[in-house]
């Protein structure tokens, strides 16, 4: 009797323990902003986006909280920094659609790219180069050539409030040449280096 019992409550919680398993990448999926099912698919496949700027892997900003580098840059930063020389080669990050492309004040001249695989999910590059290859509306293929690294000073824009210590006009808040790059899960964003 007292053997079968034991049986019973060893063969229990096991049981219970491997349920309790099964439910930990719910609970713990919950708790962050990574809760679409999409995002969740991009993340299980492991086929991770295309990195913006082919060769150049220095980051000079992560993604969070920090100092602000500039008058008007923020102290949360949305996204991550990318240093590379103006005109050097930006590319989409995954297939979808240009939905912005113009200037974008703290971001100085920016693109916008809503995904098509991941409709909730939209890609924002910053301090670009004014002269645009990509059009509001344009469909783009991932890997594709997208827009160019900007100056650091732009003079075009009337009022630009952004200008470095000299006082001559910045393309947005940036001390230097370099690609800001957003991703936003939901209208939030989110760490960019996860989907790399
Ligand atoms: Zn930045």
């Amino acid at each position: 009797m007292f053997k079968t019992f034991n049986k019973c409550f060893i063969f229990l919680t096991i049981f219970i323990l491997v349920i309790c398993m099964l439910f930990v990448p719910i609970f713990y999926s919950n708790n962050s902003a990574y809760t679409d099912e999409y995002y969740e698919q991009l993340l299980l496949s492991g086929d991770g986006f295309f990195w913006p700027l082919p060769g150049y892997t220095y980051i000079s900003s992560y993604f969070g909280k920090r100092e602000s580098p500039t008058a008007g840059a923020s102290t949360y930063h949305s996204g991550i920094d990318i240093p590379a020389s103006n005109g050097t080669n930006i590319y989409a990050v995954e297939s979808g659609t240009i939905t912005f492309a113009s200037w974008g004040a703290g971001g100085g001249y920016t693109i916008v790219l809503e995904l098509d695989k991941f409709d909730n999910i939209s890609v924002s590059y910053c301090h670009l180069s004014p002269n645009y290859i990509v059009n509001r509306n344009d469909y783009v293929e991932k890997g594709q050539l997208i827009a160019h690294v900007g100056p650091k000073n732009v003079y075009g824009i009337n009022n630009n409030p952004y200008k470095d210590g000299n006082g001559n006009p910045t393309n947005g808040a940036t001390t230097g040449c370099h690609l800001h790059l957003t991703i936003k899960v939901d209208g939030e964003a989110v760490n960019p280096l996860d989907f790399f």
